[in-house]
């Protein structure tokens, strides 16, 4: 095994650390950006600055696997109340055009005018 060839190795060896050790360095941002975190961009800063030491590299993975995902929304704890059926509704409220008094919805005349009402 002569130089060049060691020489030729440890660069692809070098070379092979470094990307290595870059995917390991993003793993927090991969881990985010994969599971849609919400706070993405601020794991990744967080990765990006910290990263370099363990407390920050750690932080950035613990953040990133526990962060909220973006989709779905987080259901509500109590549920929406249901909207209010025709049938339940009261009935609504007509007014005589003559004489602006209120009257009843199937009402063909006004109670208190007698005006023809339009139904
Ligand atoms: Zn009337």
């Amino acid at each position: 095994m002569d130089h060049a060839y060691l020489g030729a190795w440890m660069m692809i060896a070098i070379i092979f650390m470094i990307v290595v050790g870059t995917a390991i360095y993003f793993l927090p941002s991969v881990i985010a950006y994969s599971r849609s975190a919400r706070n993405f961009l601020a794991i990744f800063l967080l990765n990006l600055f910290l990263g370099w030491s363990l407390v920050g590299w750690l932080g950035s993975l613990i953040w990133a696997l526990v962060d909220d995902k973006k989709e779905p929304a987080p259901a509500p704890f109590f549920p929406a109340p249901a909207p209010p059926t025709l049938t339940s509704a009261p009935a609504p409220i007509a007014y005589c055009p003559q004489c602006g008094q209120s009257v009843g919805p199937a009402d063909q005349f006004c109670s208190h005018c007698g005006h023809p009402l339009q139904q």
